[in-house]
């Protein structure tokens, strides 16, 4: 089997978070050596998609940069790049939009849930969101899409727009497989455990950010909801407990039943605090590397150019196919 071409996305809306420490950023890390290459894009065209100040957007995307690049990802193993520096995502999004089905569009989740939440203005951006996270993906000929659980529905309608192309245009572009985490692909809000932990629709409280100072990671653990029993296991209707077991097996590098194993007779109290130190720890090296990444934004700046160099070169060459294969410009 050749290597995969791996390609994911990431927002600079808000701070990072536990969530898309385990679910997504975890995995781009373990994705750049197997890649060939393994391409990570801070996807700021995405985040118009709902109210923001531009001024603001271009800091999230240095302090996004910082995080990842913190988190282990290196510019010389992997193509890293800001979305909008190449336009070719742009105009495949426009080309993709003759094969998306409006009706599938409608269906998609987190249209219905971010939509409800808008005050102002319901940007049809957020609706047209997951055909350029299609052209995201389809522009490299990605084999591997690693997200969380929340995206499985978004990667599935890129997988029907590739089809779809190809079906109507001819076989031109590449089907991608999700990679979703075994342990630790929905991350739940630590206060309300049936929520998924989010930047944008979460609590304050029980949101573990990558860059939280100790003392606030222990006191958010410290609170976080459990149930009236006892045992430190896994099961449905422990939903808070279910979250502690999988975000200490990541952060402590075990499988969940041997987490359940080390637990069986300690009280939720200690369990708590041995999560909290877990990801402490965990998160520690991150944040220490952040705070020496971050102020240097030309340098910053000159690793994303040089991703997006990279990243126009394989972009634009897609792009030639599909216009060609549509009808565009001299046969
Ligand atoms: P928003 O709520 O604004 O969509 P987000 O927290 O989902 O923000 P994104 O940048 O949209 O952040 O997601 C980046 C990656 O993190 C995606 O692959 C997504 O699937 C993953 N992810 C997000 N939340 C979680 C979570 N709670 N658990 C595991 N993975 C997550
Ligand atoms: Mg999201």
């Amino acid at each position: 089997m050749s290597a995969p071409i791996v390609f994911s996305g990431i927002q600079p809306t808000g701070r990072k978070h536990l969530g898309n420490f385990i679910g997504a950023i975890r995995q781009y890390v373990e994705g750049q050596d197997r890649g060939e290459p393994a391409i990570f894009c801070i996807v700021d065209l995405h985040a118009i998609s709902v109210a923001y100040d531009p001024a603001e957007l271009r800091e999230r995307v240095y302090d996004t940069a910082a995080i990842l690049l913190a988190a282990g990802l290196d510019p010389e193993r992997c193509i890293f790049f800001r979305q909008s520096d190449v336009r070719e995502h742009s105009e495949l999004t426009w080309l993709l939009s003759a094969v998306t089905s409006h009706g599938d569009l409608n269906r998609m989740h987190q249209f219905k849930e971010k939509s409800g939440k808008q005050r102002d203005l319901v940007a049809a951006a957020l609706f047209f969101y997951p055909v350029l996270m299609a052209a995201d993906v389809l522009a490299y000929r990605a084999t591997e899409v690693p997200v969380g659980d929340d995206q499985r529905q978004h990667v599935e309608l890129m997988r029907e727009i590739a089809r779809r192309f190809n079906e109507r245009f001819g076989e031109t572009l590449v089907v991608p497989e999700l990679r979703i985490p075994g342990v630790g692909a929905r991350i739940m809000d630590l206060q309300e455990p049936e929520r998924k932990m989010s930047t944008t629709g979460g609590t304050e409280n029980g949101t573990v950010l990558v860059l939280d100072e100790p003392a606030a990671i222990r006191k958010k653990f410290g609170s976080a909801v459990t149930d009236s029993g006892r045992e430190v296991r896994r099961a449905p209707e422990k939903a808070g407990i279910s979250n502690l077991i999988d975000i200490y097996a990541v952060a402590s590098d075990n499988e969940p039943d041997v987490v359940e194993r080390v637990f069986e007779s300690q009280g939720y109290g200690d369990f708590k605090k041995a999560v909290a130190e877990a990801v402490v720890e965990y998160l520690a090296p991150v944040r220490e590397r952040y705070a020496e990444l971050r102020p240097d934004e030309a340098a910053l700046e000159a690793i994303l150019a040089a991703g997006a160099e990279k990243a126009r070169v394989i972009a634009a060459d897609t792009l030639v196919d599909v216009r060609s294969r549509m009808g565009f410009g001299p046969a």
